[in-house]
């Protein structure tokens, strides 16, 4: 006959690792304050820099519109002051110098804003090759702040690792039904397959049991679950039999 004393014992020491197992995860997943601040610093300024470029591009595809609009003035203007010397009457003549009016004044606006433009494109590159020459500086002082964490996660992996080796060195050790069963309510039970009773109630969901069914807890010579949440439940003192909790860690 199985000792389901030692069943539970084994239970409960798995129920640890898989807490801290699950600990670890969260941490892993919780990046320090300073790292997050550097993650939406790097972010932010990425972003910025993005939309420098994009207002670059804009300028450089106006540039082109703007440049081939010079081109067509400053070539109707031609036209049109080669046309001045063939006119044969006066009509004509104004009509070729309204023309010339309008491509000059086109020719104008074009090379305004052609050096508007021009200034706009020398101010932003500037303005962005800035910015990426002040990124080394700062990330000198980032680097610390982001090994450390990459550190403590690598760390955490390693701890995840071998705590996961470790469970199922135990669970080898249990009994294949209690294994499965327990198992099956870690997944079911989001991660935590045994509840103390205490003061004759599941500590986890806090349904109170039946007397009989106290002392058979007590008694540890099957296995009870809780009949509200159905975890495995077990006396508080078996906790010290299976040896010193989390806390007792180096
Ligand atoms: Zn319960």
């Amino acid at each position: 006959m199985e000792n389901v004393r030692e069943e539970l014992i084994l239970m409960i020491r798995l129920q640890r690792i898989y807490d801290r197992i699950s600990e670890a995860i969260t941490e892993q997943r919780t990046p320090p304050e300073d790292v997050r601040q550097l993650a939406e610093e790097n972010r932010r300024r990425q972003l910025e820099l993005e939309e420098l470029q994009d207002r670059m591009e804009g300028l450089e595809a106006e540039l082109q519109e703007v440049n081939r609009a010079q081109e067509e003035s400053r070539m109707e203007l031609e036209h049109f002051q080669r046309q001045k010397g063939m006119v044969t009457n006066e009509r004509e003549f104004t009509a070729v110098i309204n023309e010339i009016d309008f491509a000059t004044q086109a020719l104008e606006k074009a090379t305004v804003r052609r050096q508007e433009i021009e200034e706009g494109i020398e101010a932003l590159s500037s303005e962005i090759e800035e910015r990426r020459k002040a990124r080394p500086e700062e990330e000198d002082a980032h680097r610390d702040v982001t090994e450390r964490w990459e550190h403590r996660r690598a760390k955490l992996t390693k701890e995840i690792h071998e705590l996961a080796a470790e469970a199922r060195r135990l669970e080898e050790q249990l009994q294949p039904a209690n294994r499965s069963r327990f198992l099956r309510l870690l997944k079911s039970k989001h991660g935590t397959a045994l509840a103390p009773a205490i003061e004759g109630s599941c500590s986890l969901c806090h349904f109170a049991l039946r007397p009989h069914l106290q002392q058979r807890v007590r008694r540890a010579e099957e296995i009870i679950a809780c009949e509200h949440c159905y975890r495995i439940l077990y006396m508080p003192e078996l906790e010290n039999e299976a040896g010193p909790g989390e806390d007792g860690r180096g």
